[in-house]
């Protein structure tokens, strides 16, 4: 048994946050800006302090980071689920996911917020969180309007028009063409439509929350940031948490950095003792983290041998995400789909034919793309249109497989099965397979391979394929939802506080109690505002 170290100098510890992407990092930030406030910053994976010293593949936005700062995870893709599994990149390093990611900065809509608020959360009514919005973002090309904000810490520019690869072009031009309006500014309020697309990256230099934030919060003396710390449960004495213990880390763990995390002195686990702690471990980490400390399902806890703390059937349930499928074409010229160029500069909102949920499906033209061979290939010459779809009926669940964090759960979607998902996402599908084949993007495209034309002709053909091939957009969520104390799913309340015990919070992409129609980085972001300022400003309402 190891004992309750209290870090930072030995004073007591106020807030300590499990986690630092895309909303850890942000909590810390935010808190912190409290000289009076000591917290600390737990993540499992590296710290690269010095911006000069980043790793390359963290500091190039125009693709994503795979494997040098990831979990390793695999996913289960839709119902044939026991013979297909894809790679499910997670962000391991300060930054979190913001670190490795596209870098598409959208928002949701107004009517996403006020959809949680309806539910019974107020706090997150649209006018609180636009605030919040406003707040993290220094928007260079919209500063000056009423809904954006100009002094943030994330920077976020749209492509001029010069800038623009020959296909993303063409692919806003056969938007036009389609009848979709052109979208000067995707993160309007009204946005609708085709346009340029909102991107948190200077050049080419991703700025994560690691940038954004921590580059200076890091020097505050009541921060300690530290890196390979993976946090295995939370300690409870009696029903209010009091502090995590953490995980020695495993040499061979994917990201491990050489000098990990040590056991304490006496050679136990090392313990950390704290007023509140705050967990941001993503959807993905976060049920694993309060499984292991005695808060979730009653079956999953007693199948690892838990003993549980407080039972709350929400917890890993209710998983969603943006299922993507996607019309894969060769271009007439690999200079297309050349690997320096950026990923995505495009896309399209509106609603599918048909739906009664407006703003529904989201297309982008993803500038390069895997084609046969081996399944993580890209191929010299593709590229492809990705419907995705952004309001969804299906919810999945992160299934906890071992006590041992370095064991990823099981990431089990719901992709491609309820059939108000499938039968919007086909006609979306159809709708980008006639945007590639409509000029001037037909003109750069030599065929389109994928659905095979010969192959996926009817609807009932293409639904079929769509409970296959749906892949996940990267976007989890949904998997410790906040909700009001008669919501039994809901697992933390509106402000991020954990039902039946006191002094633990979640805040990262699991408390969202639906996806919102927009990539999910920006609103994960939001997250982290609106309850790291609460934590900061009202401490009284976390201490209980
Ligand atoms: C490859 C990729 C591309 C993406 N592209 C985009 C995009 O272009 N635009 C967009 O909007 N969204 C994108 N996303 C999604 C977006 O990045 C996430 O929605 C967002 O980062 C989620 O924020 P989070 O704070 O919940 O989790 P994360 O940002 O993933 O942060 C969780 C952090 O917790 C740490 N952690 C986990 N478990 C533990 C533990 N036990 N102890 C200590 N630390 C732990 C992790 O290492 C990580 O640093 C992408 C994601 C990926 C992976």
């Amino acid at each position: 048994m190891g004992a309750m170290v209290e870090r930072n100098g030995g004073e007591p510890i106020d807030v300590l946050v499990v986690g630092a992407g895309a909303a850890g990092a942000v909590v810390a930030a935010r808190v912190s800006e409290d000289p009076n406030r000591r917290v600390v910053l737990l993540e499992a994976g590296p710290d690269h302090p010095l911006a000069s010293a980043l790793p390359a593949d963290l500091v190039d936005g125009h693709d994503n980071s795979y494997t040098a700062h990831d979990w390793g995870l695999e996913y289960l893709p839709v119902s044939a689920r026991a013979d297909r599994t894809d790679r499910f990149p997670r962000g391991r390093v300060t930054g979190g996911s913001t670190a490795v990611n596209t870098t598409i900065a959208l928002r949701g809509t107004p009517a996403d917020y006020d959809g949680w608020a309806a539910l019974g959360n107020p706090a997150w009514a649209w006018p609180n969180v636009l605030e919040a919005f406003k707040r993290l973002e220094r928007d260079l090309d919209f500063g000056d309007a009423p809904y954006h904000g100009d002094a943030g810490p994330i920077s976020i520019r749209r492509f001029s028009p010069a800038e623009l690869v020959p296909t993303q072009a063409a692919f806003l031009e056969a938007c036009a063409a389609a009848g979709h309006p052109a979208c000067a500014d995707v993160n309007a309020p009204d946005a609708v439509g085709a346009g340029v697309m909102a991107v948190n990256k200077l050049g080419r230099l991703r700025i994560s929350t690691a940038i954004g934030y921590l580059a200076a919060a890091r020097y505050r003396p009541n921060l300690e940031i530290r890196a390979g710390a993976t946090v295995r449960r939370v300690l409870f004495e009696g029903r209010r948490a009091v502090g995590v213990e953490l995980e020695p880390t495993a040499p061979n763990h994917p990201g491990a950095i050489p000098n990990g995390t040590a056991a304490a002195e006496d050679g136990g686990p090392t313990r950390i003792r704290a007023d509140v702690v705050v967990l941001c471990a993503g959807a993905v980490h976060t049920p694993g983290v309060l499984v292991r400390s005695g808060i979730g399902s009653a079956a999953e806890m007693e199948r690892l041998g838990v003993a549980a703390v407080h039972v709350n059937e929400g917890v890993g349930a209710g998983l969603q995400d943006h299922p993507a499928l996607a019309v894969i074409c060769l271009a007439k010229y690999p200079e297309l789909c050349a690997t320096d160029l950026p990923l995505v500069q495009t896309i399209t909102r509106y609603t599918a034919a048909g739906s009664d949920r407006p703003l529904d499906v989201n297309i982008e033209l993803i500038t390069r793309a895997r084609w046969g061979g081996n399944r993580h290939d890209q191929h010299p010459r593709a590229f492809l249109l990705a419907p995705s779809l952004e309001q969804v009926e299906g919810r999945g669940r992160i299934r906890q497989r071992s006590l041992d964090p370095a064991v990823g759960p099981a990431i089990e979607p719901d992709f491609g099965v309820h059939p108000l998902d499938v039968s919007r996402h086909v006609r979306a599908w159809r709708d980008a397979l006639a945007l590639a084949r409509s000029e001037p993007l037909a003109g750069f495209v030599e065929e389109v391979v994928f659905p095979d034309p010969a192959r996926a002709v009817t609807d009932e053909d293409l639904a079929r394929l769509a409970a296959t091939v749906s892949a996940s957009g990267y976007h989890p969520s949904c998997t410790a939802h906040l909700g009001p104390p008669e919501d039994p799913s809901a697992v933390v309340d509106q402000h991020g506080r954990c039902y039946g015990v006191d002094g633990l919070v979640v805040a990262d992409a699991s408390i969202m109690p639906f996806v919102p129609r927009a990539n999910t980085n920006l609103t994960s972001i939001m997250i982290g505002e609106m309850i790291g300022e609460r934590l900061r400003r009202e401490p009284e309402r976390y201490r209980a």
